[in-house]
C-alpha cells in the first residue's frame, strides 16, 4: 500500500499545503512518494525530498506541465496512478482542478475534503457547512481524495531524505492552453497559510473605511486579511479574501473578527483556529460563541486603540 501526494509548488518550492497533505498519506498506512509535476522543477522536487516522512519523490519535467494545466497534470498523474492505493491532493483550487478528472479517469468516486482518516478505507469529511462530519468508507481499488488541510498538521519540511526519481514528462493533451494570469500581489502573507489573520466585515461600511482601520492593524501583525462574504458583496474588500464556506477555509494561530456577526457561513472557514478573537458591538451576535476572546465594543475604537497599544 502506497499513497501519492500530488505536490502544490511553484516548479522551485513545495507549497504549505503539500506538507498537510503529507501527514494525510501518512496516516493512510503505507509508503508516502510524492509527484512534482512541473517546468524545471528539480529544485521544488529537492524540497519535497526534504519533506519528513516522505519515501521517494517523482519529478515529472515537461514544459506541457510549466502553466498546471489541468489536463495535462491530470494525465501526468494518470501515468503513474496504477502503482498506487491512495492519491491525495490538497483541496487548494489546484488540487481540486485536477482531483476529478483523475477520479473519473480511473472510474472512482473521489472523496472530498477529507479531515481525518479513519482506515485506509475510511475518512472523514464535513457536510453541512462544517454543521456534521460524515464518516465515508470507500471500496474503491484506488482512492483519489483531497486534504482540507487545516484537518492535518504539516510534515516538517527539512529532515527527510527522500529518494529523488525522474519520469518522463506527458506531451500537452491539447485540450487548454495558457493565455496569461493575472495574480495579486501583495506583501501581506497568503491567506491559507498566514499564522494570523484580521478580517473585517460589514461594519466596516466601506472600502476605504476598511482599509483605513483593518491595514494598521494587519500591518501592525504582519498579519493576512480577511473578510466576510457581505464585505466582499459590498465592494468592501476583494473576492479573495473572503473566509468561509464558499471563500477560503483558513485555521491560522491567530483570527481576529472585526464586526463580522458569525453566520455559519463565516464560521465553517474559521472555527478552526487556534485563538479566535471577535469585536462586535453586539453581545449577542454568534460570533462569541466560537470566540476565546470577546471584546463588545464598537470596532472603530477599539481597532485603533488595539494598534495604538501594539
Ligand atoms: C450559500 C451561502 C454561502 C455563504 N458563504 C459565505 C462565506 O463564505 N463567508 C461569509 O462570510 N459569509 C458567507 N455567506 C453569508 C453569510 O450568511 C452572512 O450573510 C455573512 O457572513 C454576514 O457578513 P457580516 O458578518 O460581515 O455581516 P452582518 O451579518 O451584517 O454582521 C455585521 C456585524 O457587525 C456588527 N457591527 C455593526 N457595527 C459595528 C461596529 N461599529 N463595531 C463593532 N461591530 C459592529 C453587528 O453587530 C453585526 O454582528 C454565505 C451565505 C450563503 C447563503
Amino acid at each position: 500500500m502506497t499513497a501519492l501526494v500530488i505536490a502544490e509548488h511553484d516548479h522551485a518550492t513545495v507549497k504549505p499545503a503539500t506538507l498537510n497533505t503529507v501527514t494525510a498519506a501518512l496516516a493512510c498506512g503505507g509508503d508516502v512518494h510524492v509527484l512534482v509535476a512541473g517546468a524545471n522543477a528539480a529544485e521544488a522536487g529537492k524540497a519535497a525530498a526534504q519533506i519528513v516522512g516522505v519515501a521517494k519523490v517523482i519529478v515529472a519535467d515537461s514544459p506541457s506541465l510549466a502553466e498546471n494545466l489541468a489536463e495535462n497534470v491530470a494525465a501526468q498523474v494518470l501515468a503513474i496512478a496504477g502503482n498506487y492505493s491512495h492519491i491525495l491532493f490538497p483541496s487548494t483550487a489546484n488540487g481540486k482542478n485536477v482531483a476529478p478528472r483523475v477520479a473519473a479517469k480511473l472510474d472512482v468516486a473521489q472523496i472530498s475534503d477529507i479531515t481525518l482518516v479513519v482506515s485506509p478505507d475510511t475518512f472523514e469529511r464535513p457536510i453541512y457547512a462544517g454543521n456534521a462530519i460524515a464518516t465515508v468508507q470507500s471500496t474503491d481499488a484506488t482512492k483519489v481524495i483531497t486534504v482540507r488541510t487545516t484537518g492535518f498538521d504539516a510534515a516538517a519540511s527539512t529532515g527527510g531524505s527522500a529518494t529523488v526519481e525522474t519520469a518522463e514528462g506527458v506531451a500537452d493533451s491539447g485540450k487548454s492552453s495558457f493565455v496569461g494570469r493575472e495574480v495579486t500581489k501583495s506583501d501581506r502573507p497568503e491567506l491559507t497559510a498566514a499564522k494570523i489573520i484580521v478580517s473585517g466585515g460589514r461594519a466596516l461600511g466601506s472600502a476605504e473605511k476598511f482599509t483605513e482601520v483593518m491595514t494598521p492593524l494587519a500591518d501592525k501583525l504582519n498579519a493576512g486579511l480577511g473578510a466576510s462574504r457581505a464585505a466582499v458583496d459590498a465592494g468592501y474588500a476583494p473576492n479573495d479574501w473572503q473566509v468561509g464556506q464558499t471563500g477560503k477555509i483558513v485555521a491560522p494561530q491567530l483570527y481576529i473578527a472585526c464586526g463580522i456577526s458569525g453566520a455559519i457561513q463565516h464560521l465553517a472557514g474559521m472555527k478552526d483556529s487556534k485563538v479566535i478573537v471577535a469585536i462586535n458591538k453586539d453581545e449577542e451576535a454568534p460570533i462569541f460563541s466560537v470566540a476565546d476572546y470577546g471584546l463588545v465594543a464598537d470596532l472603530f475604537t477599539a481597532v485603533p486603540e488595539l494598534v495604538k497599544a501594539l
